[in-house]
């Protein structure tokens, strides 16, 4: 008999990152990231959306550096930070003028961990080498890394023509789409070169690569994988709203992910008007846990219901219980270690209710249609109680506070 392939490809080797004490790359865990959308020279939203998504689980925020007024924000949102006993550490995502604000604002330039250049968008030729340089050379003197960040919707113009121009000259060997994804390969290789030798080491530099098709996403860093040892970077641009959002993301991730490419995520959603930004952490973490790389929340494992299950009772049940363990998480992960590896099971009835409910630390199965109103209850494989009348979503949150707290 064959082998199942059930394991994910060994992580591929890449240069570790310091990024203001979180790791990325090298033998460290994949790290979410996420980034802001509020204008970052509005101190107070900035800080309340930095301090909401670190809380929900962003290990590293980007943050916008667009003008001398964010620029200027930075180290006052820093310092708010700090006073509230949050030091996640500060990307700047700088474009056109990143070389000009880091210049006029080395108040700025130290208080972030990391820069994020887009090679596409900071000038042509020796301009573009000029500025880029620039960049460079501040954080070699503030110590800090880069992350060289290709865009195909910024995509170096003039990568682009000249590769067009030599595929063509070969008798157009190659599609139009293989040259876009080929140049946008070579603008990270390219642009990483050049860092080390303005004197960037490699352990100072991350790489992505982005673009919004998934073929095309999962084709780039396959071979930007194969072609360096930088970090990377993943994620899909442009990905979208809601479900085509996560969806695109998840395939897209997931794919690179199993084949061991990938040191630190981001899942850009595109937020509902007034929506919540923390989702893209919530979807981020819930991918690297579903496929088994990190374990940041308990596992709440509920069935999908169906004609056994007439009442929303199961329904709310698994979905209070869920956010409850979600909200109490920040605390829980300091006092209780390991608590993230709780395997909590809401069952709609006894088909598979008993059995899913005794493979969980606690579970519980409801009674569906026709069934005695009870509910058995199980702990640690044997069953533990049995919940009769109105107050069972109640009692069983205790159970599961109490089992927690165990
Ligand atoms: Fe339906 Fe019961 Fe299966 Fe849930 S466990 S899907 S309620 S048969």
């Amino acid at each position: 008999m064959t082998g199942y392939l059930t394991t994910p490809l060994p992580r591929r080797p890449s240069v570790g990152v310091n990024v203001g004490g979180v790791v990325v790359g090298g033998d460290a865990p994949v790290v979410v990231q996420s980034m802001t959308n509020t204008d970052t020279a509005d101190v107070d939203s900035t800080v309340a959306q930095v301090a909401a998504l670190h809380r929900a689980g962003s290990e590293l925020v980007r943050i916008t550096v667009d003008r001398d007024e964010s620029a200027a924000a930075v180290p006052k949102i820093r310092d708010r930070l700090a006073r509230l006993g949050i030091d996640v550490p500060l990307i700047g995502d700088f474009h056109y003028i990143g070389h000009k604000l880091l210049a006029d604002h080395p108040g700025c330039a130290e208080a972030l961990a990391k820069y994020r250049i887009n090679p596409g968008n900071v000038g042509f030729r020796e301009k573009r080498d000029r500025q880029f340089g620039a960049i460079v050379e501040t954080a070699i003197r503030h110590d800090k890394p880069v992350r060289i960040g290709v865009n195909w919707g910024s995509l170096d113009q003039e990568l682009l023509t000249r590769l067009m121009d030599e595929n063509q000259a070969k008798g157009s060997p190659l599609t139009a789409a293989e040259v876009m994804r080929e140049a946008i390969v070579q603008s990270a290789l390219i642009s990483a070169e050049l860092a080390e030798e303005i004197g960037l080491p490699r352990d100072r530099i991350i790489l992505s690569a982005k673009v919004s098709q998934v073929q095309d996403l999962i084709a780039v860093y396959a071979e930007l994988a194969r072609r360096s040892d930088h970090a990377l970077h993943l994620g899909l641009t442009e990905a979208g709203m809601g479900t085509k959002g996560i969806v695109a993301s998840s395939a897209a991730m997931g794919i690179l992910l199993q084949q061991g490419v990938g040191d630190t995520i981001r899942i850009s959603l595109t937020p509902e008007p007034g929506g919540d930004r923390t989702r893209e952490v919530q979807v981020a973490q819930e991918l690297l846990q579903t496929m088994g790389f990190r374990q940041f929340v308990p596992v709440v494992a509920a069935c999908p219901g169906c004609g056994r299950t007439t009442s929303t009772v199961f329904q709310e049940l698994a979905q209070k219980i869920q956010e409850d363990l979600r909200r109490n998480m920040p605390v829980w992960r300091d006092r209780y270690p390991g608590v993230e590896e709780l395997k909590v099971a809401v069952m709609g009835c006894i088909v598979n209710g008993p059995g899913e409910s005794k493979h969980a630390d606690i579970g519980i199965s409801l009674p569906g249609t026709g069934e005695t109103p009870s509910a058995p209850v199980f702990i640690d494989g044997r069953k533990a109680a049995t919940l009769r009348g109105a107050g069972i979503a109640e009692e069983f949150e205790k159970m599961v506070a109490d089992y927690v707290e165990r």
